[in-house]
């Protein structure tokens, strides 16, 4: 996907911390000293812990206190905010996605829930740690890597993971640092799902418009360039397509074939950006500029189908290649998940962790549900059905004994190791005072919040 001449506006989010003063609120309190109570032992209280605090984790939770009148839940999170890609993916300008965290915040709000924010799981505290002080464990933790292009010049400055761009646009705080040069005239996107539309999107939409968090019915100022050529014979086949692609397909197959209107067609002509879909090529290698420093263009390699059934169906290259200059390369070919401890199992090849319905295949008492247990496909209500899933399989399993018996002591073990190690987690009620700091520098600004960027500010503001 090419782009041309944008302007650009930045919006914003932080480190670890230091113990609390004497006094602060630990976590959200389910008894007076934090920790969920204990029953007898016909009524136990099952001890779940839960890592990551995305739309798996939260979603997870929720079911989890739900069907379960006793559970306890504790979310880990390892940045000092919760919401995951809800927060740091989901871009600006869809403000109504960002919704669900009004759910996620009465989850957050139950007192058999804490949010445990500031803990890095698998280094400051390790998934046997877990499963020893909890009945059951279960891994949301997303997928926070992505592909590699594996070209040459992938290294070069102007080259990014689209994962890396979303997060510096979106105030992860380790993108912050990002710094892209937004001052050239092309932007070359290297993929077409979902994310890339995102990140086009909001390279072509003016400032004022994202200021404004309006959706977009069209983009402003912008003419689209399709090849008339890459659509030939589509319109046959258009009818075995299934019905949500068969809308787009058709959309981009009129957009590309059909003579605009006379007043579309003055729009489009005044347009001072433009966006393309490039099909039938695949990324060969990222060009210099002269002095080696900076990229300067992107040489793809054309491709054509070379007919298969089906899925056997692949594009192979015909030996020709195009150059295409510009100034910023973003690579949007796929998230994908690490492994998180050395004891838990994980498939390097489908990035995640081996799993049967959210069982953790040869570990009982460990669970996971979100990226890292189908991947990184499917948008929020994916992710809450597959998270409901998981959720239910663990109680089925807490049901018919299949967990550790005995009580655990849950969240009271492991605070005692975190303090050991000098790690200090923020709660629930931490983040909404964060919450509630960066909605009111957001009214001064017209915009419904100014993220916080510095985690060194945002401890701070909480007294650390
Ligand atoms: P995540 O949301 O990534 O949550 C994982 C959490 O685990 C994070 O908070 C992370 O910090 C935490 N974590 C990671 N490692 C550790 C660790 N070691 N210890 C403790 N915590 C850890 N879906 C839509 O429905 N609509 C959209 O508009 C939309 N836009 C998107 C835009 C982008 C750029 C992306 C990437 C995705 C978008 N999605 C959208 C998809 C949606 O965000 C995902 O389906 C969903 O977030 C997956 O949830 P998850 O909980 O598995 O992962």
């Amino acid at each position: 996907m090419a782009l041309r001449c944008w302007r650009w506006w930045h919006w914003s989010a932080w480190p670890r911390s230091r113990p609390p003063p004497s006094g602060s609120t630990p976590s959200r309190s389910r008894t007076p000293l934090g920790f969920c109570q204990q029953f007898s032992t016909q009524e136990q209280t099952p001890q779940i812990c839960v890592v990551g605090s995305g739309p798996a984790g939260f979603y997870t939770a929720q079911h989890l206190l739900k069907h379960h009148p006793r559970a306890c839940v504790d979310i880990f999170e390892k940045q000092l905010v919760p919401f995951g890609l809800v927060r740091f993916g989901v871009a600006p300008d869809h403000p109504e996605v960002k919704n669900v965290i009004n759910t996620f915040t009465q989850t957050a709000r139950s007192d058999r829930c804490a949010f445990h924010g500031n803990v890095v799981v698998g280094r400051d505290v390790t998934v046997p740690e877990l499963r020893e002080a909890y009945h059951a464990v279960v891994l949301s933790y997303g997928a926070e890597d992505n592909q590699a292009l594996e070209i040459p010049g992938e290294e070069l400055p102007g080259v990014f993971s689209a994962r890396a761009f979303v997060g510096w646009y979106n105030g992860l705080p380790e993108n912050r640092e990002l710094a892209p040069d937004l001052s050239c005239d092309t932007a070359v996107i290297l993929g077409q799902g979902n994310v890339a539309l995102d990140v086009a999107r909001i390279l072509l939409t003016p400032p004022e418009h994202l200021e404004e968090l309006r959706e977009m019915i069209q983009l402003p100022g912008t003419r689209p360039i399709l090849d008339p050529a890459d659509f030939l014979g589509l319109q046959d086949r258009i009818k075995e397509v299934p019905r949500p692609r068969k809308r787009l397909t058709e959309l981009l197959l009129r957009t590309a074939t059909e003579k605009p209107g006379v007043e579309e067609a003055a729009r489009q002509a005044s347009a001072s950006r433009a966006w393309g879909l490039r099909f039938f090529r695949s990324p060969k290698q990222v060009l210099p500029s002269a002095d080696g420093r900076q990229v300067a263009g992107i040489r793809l390699a054309v491709t054509r189908l070379e007919q298969g059934v089906g899925e056997a169906t692949r594009a192979v290259p015909t030996g020709d290649v195009e150059d295409l200059p510009c100034g910023l390369v973003l690579s949007s070919i796929g998230y994908k998940s690490r492994p998180i401890d050395p004891s838990v199992p994980f498939d390097p090849k489908l990035g995640i962790i081996p799993n049967v319905d959210g069982r953790v295949m040869n570990v009982p008492g460990l669970y996971c549900s979100g990226w890292v247990k189908r991947g990184p496909t499917g948008v929020i209500t994916t992710t809450m059905t597959d998270s409901f899933l998981t959720s239910q399989i663990l109680l089925q399993d807490l049901k018919a004994g299949q967990l550790p018996s005995g009580p655990r002591p849950g969240y009271a073990a492991i605070k005692a190791l975190l303090s050991s190690r000098g790690v200090w987690p923020v709660s629930f009620s931490d983040w909404e005072k964060l919450d509630a700091e960066e909605v009111s520098r957001g009214q001064g600004t017209g915009k419904p919040r100014e993220k916080l960027l510095d985690p060194q500010e945002m401890l701070r503001l909480l007294g650390r």
